[in-house]
C-alpha cells in the first residue's frame, strides 16, 4: 500500500447523493473525503438535459449539474479523490477501505455508490447514449413529443417506462426477447390497454442506427430470435429498460441487502453497521431520481454527524 490516511467521514461515490452528503458533511466541519468511483458524477453524467431538478427552470445539462454540485462541496472543503474502492472492511472501527494502491480509514462511512442501468452492450448504444438512447424515461421522455420510440425489456420497469412515454410519444413499441412479459399482471394490463403501445415479441436489438452529430437515433435493427429474420424499424428514441444493478458487490456479507442487492437502511440512512450510512440509488429501487438521491445524501451526512457526536459523548 502506497498511502494510508485517516478521515472522519469518507463518502463513497460522487453522484447526486454522494456530493450532497459532501456539501452537508463539509459544512458540518467533518472534512469529508469523496472517493469518486468509476463514473465521477454518477448516472447524471450520461444524460443530457435535466429538466426536473428544482431550481433550474430552463433545465441544465446533467454533467454540468454534477459539476456545480462538486464545486459547491469543494467550496466548503470537501476533498475529491479520483479512484475506485476495491475492498472495504466494516467489521471494526475505524472502517478500512482500499482504492487501488491507497488505503483509507474513517470513523463514519457514507455509501453513495449508486446503481448502474443495465445496458445491451452494443457499440451503437454507447455511441448514441444521450442522443436518442436513454435508460431513463422520466429524465428524457419529454424530448420525444409526438415522436416514435421503442422500449427494450419485458419487466415492470419497461412497462412503466412505456406507459410514461405515451404522455409524449405518439407510438411506443416494446421490444422483448421472449413472447411473455416478466412484468406484474397489473403493469402488463395497463400497457396492453394503452392504444399507443404495441409489442414486438421474441426480438433483440442488434443495432441502433443514427448519428450523434446529426439528429441522433433514426432506427433499430431487430432480429427475431425464433425465425432469425431481421427487420429495420424507424424510431426517434430507444429506451433501455432491462433493469438496474445497485453497486453493492463490495458489501456482500457485510451489510444487509434485499433480494435485488439494494442496501437496506432503517431510521433514515443507517445500515446494520453503526457508523455506516447509505444514500441515493444504492438503497433506492423505487424513485431513483437526482432530487431524491440528493435528499437522502443530506440525510446521510446529518446521520453521520449525529453518530460522530454520540461517539464523542
Ligand atoms: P426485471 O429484472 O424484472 O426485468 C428485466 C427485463 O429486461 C426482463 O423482461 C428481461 O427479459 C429483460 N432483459 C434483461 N436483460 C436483457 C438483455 N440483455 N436483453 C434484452 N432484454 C433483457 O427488471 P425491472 O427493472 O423491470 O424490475 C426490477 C424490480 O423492480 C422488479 O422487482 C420490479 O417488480 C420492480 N419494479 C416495480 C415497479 C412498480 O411496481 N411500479 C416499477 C419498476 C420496477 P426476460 O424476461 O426474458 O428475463
Amino acid at each position: 500500500m502506497e498511502k494510508k490516511s485517516h478521515h472522519k467521514v469518507i463518502i463513497l461515490g460522487s453522484g447526486a447523493a454522494g456530493l450532497t452528503a459532501a456539501i452537508y458533511a463539509a459544512r458540518a466541519n467533518l472534512e469529508p473525503v469523496v472517493i469518486e468511483g468509476s463514473q465521477p458524477g454518477g448516472q447524471l453524467t450520461i444524460t443530457t438535459d435535466v429538466e426536473n431538478y428544482p431550481g433550474f427552470p430552463k433545465g441544465i445539462m446533467g454533467p454540468e449539474l454534477m459539476e456545480e454540485f462538486k464545486k459547491q462541496a469543494e467550496r466548503f472543503g470537501a476533498k475529491m479523490v479520483f479512484g475506485d474502492v476495491t475492498a472495504v472492511d466494516l467489521k471494526k472501527r475505524p472502517f478500512e477501505l482500499t482504492a487501488g494502491k491507497d488505503g483509507y480509514t474513517c470513523d463514519a462511512l457514507i455509501i453513495a455508490s449508486g446503481a448502474t442501468a443495465k445496458l445491451l452492450g452494443l457499440e451503437s448504444e454507447k455511441k448514441l447514449m444521450g442522443y436518442g438512447v436513454s435508460a431513463c424515461a422520466t429524465c428524457d421522455g419529454f424530448f420525444f413529443k409526438d415522436k416514435e420510440v421503442v422500449v427494450v425489456g419485458g419487466g415492470d420497469t419497461a412497462m412503466e417506462e412505456a406507459n410514461f412515454l405515451t404522455k409524449y410519444a405518439n407510438k411506443v413499441a416494446v421490444v422483448h426477447r421472449r413472447d411473455e412479459l416478466r412484468a406484474s399482471k397489473i403493469m402488463q394490463d395497463r400497457a396492453k390497454k394503452n392504444s399507443k403501445i404495441s409489442f414486438i415479441w421474441d426480438s433483440a436489438v442488434e443495432e441502433i442506427t443514427g448519428d450523434p452529430k446529426n439528429g441522433g437515433v433514426t432506427g433499430v435493427k431487430l432480429k427475431n430470435l425464433k425465425t432469425g429474420a431481421v427487420i429495420r424499424h424507424a424510431v426517434d428514441g430507444v429506451f433501455i429498460a432491462i433493469g438496474h444493478e445497485p453497486n453493492t458487490k463490495l458489501f456482500v456479507g457485510q451489510l444487509d441487502m434485499d433480494e435485488l442487492g439494494y442496501l437496506i437502511t432503517h431510521n433514515g440512512t443507517a445500515t446494520k453497521v453503526p457508523g455506516v450510512f447509505a444514500c441515493g440509488d444504492v438503497q433506492d429501487r423505487i424513485y431513483r431520481q437526482a432530487v431524491t438521491a440528493a435528499g437522502t445524501g443530506c440525510m446521510a451526512a446529518m446521520d453521520a454527524e449525529r453518530f460522530l457526536e454520540s461517539q464523542e459523548d
